[in-house]
């Protein structure tokens, strides 16, 4: 499509959606509050993975407050909300995850948690220890947006050109050891069905100039995997290393030759490089014992499902090779559940930009997307999607410490939900009135 015809269908698009809902920017005003309110109560109550059985019952129930119509239970706690408007018109959804992490929360707020709970988390040390639970990733912040759009659209639910579907999922940051969860699980138990949406949007907070949107017009998350690695030798006395097989030293070897994957061995022209990195060394047990076996564990994070299959055959090649020459064995194991790379639909991204320029108060960012990962990835690869960060670092807090998403004080400026609330409505109206035109 030239850009004049696109142009002229955003324009009446805007024109069409401006009658019923020209006053949306003041019912958002009029909605804050509660949402803010909302924010803080799931805040205060997180649940991990799986096991969002609170946060799903509140989550289910200001739906049904809203007069949405609800479905529970899915993927596990997962809820969907569905919104059917007066007027024809495409289907689009939004998500929102329900999960927290394994974290102790230190922001000192007044409506910090104080939760505490056995974590089962996706780490066989951390299993069965007492953790704190914290919104650290901010999820609880996207779904009192959602709940937000839910209110101000169901509002004029007659005038709505279209029908808007809520996602709550579980687990986004890893279901408990042995469970399955998250994006795919609620694909599989048809989450895309029943109605089909034809696009879906997702924000995600994150430390940053509030209200400052950065999105890519394509590459969006990273494929993150987690490996294990063992290098082994043979053990004996320090003093005399030969009587043995040092895998130490072949550990460092392997280390240092997987950084060249990227360095040398990547096409650096064709797509941006991969990260590996080495998170954990365990080996040995005392200073003048040379120890039988290294474990290595850490995290690659890839740009394309070829460049990751790419990548995991350099790394065990490498491992093999290097272990072999010294006369020790190396065997990598990627683990199951991991993230793969997400992309935005490059004709949304462009039909929507303005749109999103017009709601936010900063100039919107593009950039080449993350290294950090999100199973929205999933979704996006079922139907044409944008998935965009939001800054929400509180003003106050701004050039001090910067305390990201998944640390002890991450906080959420409160102000700022309303545009994201406001960039959500208006994404959602046009693409309705569009006609829904991407493809
Ligand atoms: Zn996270
Ligand atoms: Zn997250």
């Amino acid at each position: 499509m030239s850009k004049l015809p696109l142009l002229l269908l955003l324009l009446s698009g805007a024109v069409s959606a401006a009658e019923p809902w020209a006053d949306l920017d003041a019912q958002i005003s009029q909605a804050l509050p509660g949402v803010i309110k909302l924010r803080h109560a799931i805040h205060q109550q997180p649940e991990l993975g799986n096991r969002e059985f609170h946060t799903s019952e509140r989550i289910a129930q200001r739906l049904r407050e809203l007069g949405l119509e609800v479905q529970t239970g899915i993927a596990h706690t997962g809820v969907i909300g569905i919104l059917r408007g007066g007027k024809p018109g495409p289907v689009v959804a939004i998500r929102a995850e329900l999960d927290a992490l394994p974290l102790t929360e230190q922001t000192g707020l007044p409506y910090a948690s104080t939760v505490r709970t056995q974590d089962e988390g996706g780490d066989f040390r951390s299993r069965g220890k007492e953790v704190g639970v914290m919104h650290a990733c901010g999820h609880d912040a996207h779904m009192a947006m959602a709940l937000g759009v839910a209110e101000v659209l169901a509002a004029h639910r007659d005038q709505l050109p279209g029908t808007l579907k809520l996602i709550f999922q579980p687990a986004e940051e890893g279901p408990p050891l042995g469970e399955q969860g998250g994006a795919q699980l609620m694909i599989n138990e048809g989450a895309l069905q029943n109605p089909a949406p034809a696009v879906i949007f997702g924000i995600h907070v994150t430390a940053g100039t509030a209200g400052t949107f950065t999105l890519s017009r394509q590459r969006t998350t990273a494929a993150a995997d987690t490996f294990v690695a063992h290098i082994v030798g043979r053990q004996t006395h320090a003093a005399f290393p030969w009587t043995g097989i040092d895998p130490v030293p072949v550990a460092a070897q392997v280390i240092l030759a997987w950084q060249t994957i990227a360095s040398r061995q990547s096409n650096l022209s064709l797509l941006p490089a991969p990260v590996i990195s080495v998170g954990r060394i365990e080996a040995g047990d005392r200073h003048n014992i040379i120890p039988a076996e290294v474990r290595l564990e850490g995290s690659i994070r890839t740009v394309s499902d070829e460049q990751r299959e790419d990548v995991l055959q350099r790394m065990t090649r490498t491992a093999e090779k290097i272990a072999e020459a010294s006369g020790a064995s190396a065997k990598v194991d990627y683990l199951p559940g991991n993230y793969r790379a997400g992309y935005n639909n490059t004709a949304l991204v462009d039909q929507l930009m303005p749109v999103l320029q017009q709601v936010s108060t900063t100039p919107v960012r593009i950039d080449n997307g993350t290294y950090g990962a999100d199973d929205f990835a999933e979704y996006a690869r079922q139907v044409p999607g944008i998935f965009m960060r939001m800054g929400v670092t509180p003003p106050a807090l701004e050039g001090k410490t910067v305390w990201p998403t998944h640390s002890p004080g991450f906080q959420v400026d409160d102000p700022t939900l309303a545009v994201g609330i406001r960039a959500l409505s208006r994404m959602t109206l046009s693409y309705m009135a569009s006609g829904g035109s991407a493809e």
